[in-house]
């Protein structure tokens, strides 16, 4: 099989052939057929995480040393069974059958895993980051239940749900957002952002407000259904979203995670509000702690989203509740290109690869 690998963090990806392997117990092989680029791609390519005072988190703090394979937002075509994967009628697979992969994927034998929650598990064998991913022809998923079916969905399309639409989605649970008044303000515009506006109305029943400092992103949050618009940069911004909100937004999702916009999603809140915290750009900031007792504020991390959250996400899409956002396909071979886009800020939406 052909993959796309990091060899060196930072430098381009290179073409590697190996055996395809053969699956064994419950294992599936899924020839690929498109794989999205995501931006968390970029900081396992690049191999770090910025911590703020020029401190800095390495994939190789986290074990993840190369060479290895990225692409977690996969999508293909059930090509090999290991002996013990059950047939369809028992929930299992068959050999054609056309798959979206679950890639969060746990030791499966832990006490959390047990209980579902295989994004707490200290074990991971995530998709695209600690097991070989989708810039390849093929992938092998260790159990039919991390294969979800897509039928009515665009294909390309499809394999974005596994990592942006999943992650919009569950930040979007996280808000804790329940009635007309709950408003919401989405920081950020590119892929998740965009995935959440797209998501936002099956979810929140008040007003969904993107605040970005580029007046494309804006207008491409409008055309998604974003209620209201802001720009983040202008000094004025947060008061703009209090007289949006008539004093404060019940939740803040930062989609970037930055110091400065972390700050602006703490901001615009109103009393007990709740800040989720998605975005990796890095850097750190201070807190006024007493605004946190005084506010009653909350602030939760958000990473990604569980099995059940992933197919609710699947069965909203299949539902045709949820508009879909640009998607490009461009060849695996140009993987690196596109990487380099990515970082530059020049996608907008999402561009999947092709073997
Ligand atoms: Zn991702
Ligand atoms: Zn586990």
């Amino acid at each position: 099989m052909l993959s796309y690998q990091v060899i060196e963090n930072g430098k381009p990806l290179e073409a590697r052939e190996s055996e395809t392997p053969e699956p064994e117990g419950s294992e599936i092989l899924v020839r690929v057929e498109a794989c999205g680029v995501c931006h968390s791609d970029l900081h396992l390519w690049e191999g770090e995480y910025l911590l703020g005072d020029g401190k800095k988190l390495t994939l190789a703090d986290r074990g993840i040393t190369p060479p290895f394979t990225m692409g977690h937002e996969v999508v293909g075509v059930v090509v090999a069974l290991g002996p013990d994967v059950p047939g369809p009628d028992e929930g299992g697979v068959e050999i054609g059958d056309k798959r979206v992969v679950y890639p969060w994927i746990g030791c499966g034998t832990c006490d959390v895993c047990l209980r579902d929650e295989e994004l707490l598990c200290l074990n991971q064998r995530t998709v695209g980051v600690r097991a070989p991913g989708g810039y390849a022809d093929h992938v092998l998923v260790p159990d039919a239940k991390y294969l979800i079916d897509y039928s009515g969905l665009p294909t390309e399309l499809a394999c974005t749900y596994a990592c942006s639409g999943l992650t919009a989605y569950s930040a979007l649970m996280k808000t804790g957002a329940k009635t007309e008044a709950d408003d919401v303000v989405l920081i950020g515009a590119g892929g998740v952002g965009l995935s959440a506006v797209v998501f936002g109305k099956s979810v929140i029943k008040g007003k969904i407000i993107v605040a970005d400092i580029d007046d494309t992103k804006r207008s491409l949050a409008r055309q998604s259904g974003a209620d209201e618009t802001v720009d983040n940069s202008v000094p004025d911004a947060v008061d703009k979203i209090r007289e949006i909100t008539g004093g404060g937004a019940a939740a803040a999702i930062d989609f970037v995670g930055r110091p400065e916009t972390a700050r602006f999603g703490l901001d615009v809140l109103r009393k007990g509000g709740t800040l989720v915290s998605v975005g990796l750009y890095g850097d750190a900031m201070p807190l006024a702690m007493v605004l946190m007792p005084l506010m009653m504020l909350n602030i939760r991390g958000s990473y990604v989203g569980t099995l059940q959250e992933m197919h609710a996400v699947m069965a909203l899409a299949r539902a045709g509740k949820v508009p879909s956002i640009p998607v490009a396909a461009r060849p695996l071979a140009e993987a690196n290109a596109v990487l380099n886009e990515l970082r530059d800020g020049q996608i907008l939406g999402r561009i999947v690869l092709k073997p």
